[in-house]
């Protein structure tokens, strides 16, 4: 993507800063995306606030402080290739995209699907493959990933989800119900290892049927 960073979306990067994201290709990737495209027109004038907005179908678009520590988590591993769950708006998408060289993702409602394509689209972002689907399953076909983000609340760590990480990949994931426990799990051979980063707040990833 190349345009010019808003003042607006420099403000929320630099907001990020302060809140303790160091990870400076997270940060210019914030600053240079137009946050307010990927909401209702209507909330527009609170897209650059740090704050989780509704999206409708009851999903939200997280909080940027969640999506840059996400991104900085799902970065240490240097991941070529990145899977995401929960395409919801787009607006992690269109972060991750700017980072990483391939991003497939997987979104369950078909509406927020086809929107979040448009606007991805629109920016520019073509390393981007899109999957309607029930992203508990992840994207075996595609796999395996270097790295896996999942952007909703699990209620454990989908099996399917660790056997299509790459030897030494991670996947960052809340698990938990009301409040979750951020999770990062790192593949060393056939081991997986825990290690939790902070509480959070996300919608429920749904394990099965389609919207
Ligand atoms: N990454 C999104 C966050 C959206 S909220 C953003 O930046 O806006 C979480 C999203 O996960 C919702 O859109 C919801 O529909 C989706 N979701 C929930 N369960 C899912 C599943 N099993 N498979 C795929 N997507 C799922």
């Amino acid at each position: 993507m190349d345009r010019l960073a808003s003042t607006s979306a420099l403000n929320l990067a630099r907001s990020l800063y302060e809140a303790g994201i160091r990870d400076e290709p997270v940060l210019k990737a914030v600053a240079n995306t137009p946050r307010e495209r990927f909401l209702d027109a209507a909330l527009g004038h609170k897209a650059y606030e740090n704050t989780a907005l509704p999206i409708g179908q009851g999903q939200t678009i997280s909080q940027p402080y969640i999506v840059a520590r996400m991104t900085e988590i799902l970065l240490q591993c240097q991941p070529q290739k990145v899977l995401e769950i929960g395409t919801g708006s787009g607006y992690q998408a269109a972060i991750l995209a700017q980072l990483v060289p391939q991003l497939c993702t997987v979104e369950r409602i078909k509406s927020l699907q086809i929107q979040a394509r448009q606007r991805l689209k629109k920016l520019d972002l073509h390393n981007i493959a899109f999957k309607y689907g029930d992203g508990w399953q992840g994207w075996p076909s595609k796999g395996p990933y270097d790295a896996i983000m999942v952007t909703a609340a699990a209620a454990s760590v989908p099996n399917a989800l660790i056997e299509q990480l790459t030897d030494g990949g991670v996947l960052v994931i809340p698990v938990g119900e009301t409040s979750q426990q951020l999770l990062k799990v790192t593949r060393k051979g056939n081991q997986y290892v825990s290690e939790a980063i902070e509480i959070v707040r996300f919608v429920p990833l749904i394990n099965g049927e389609l919207a």
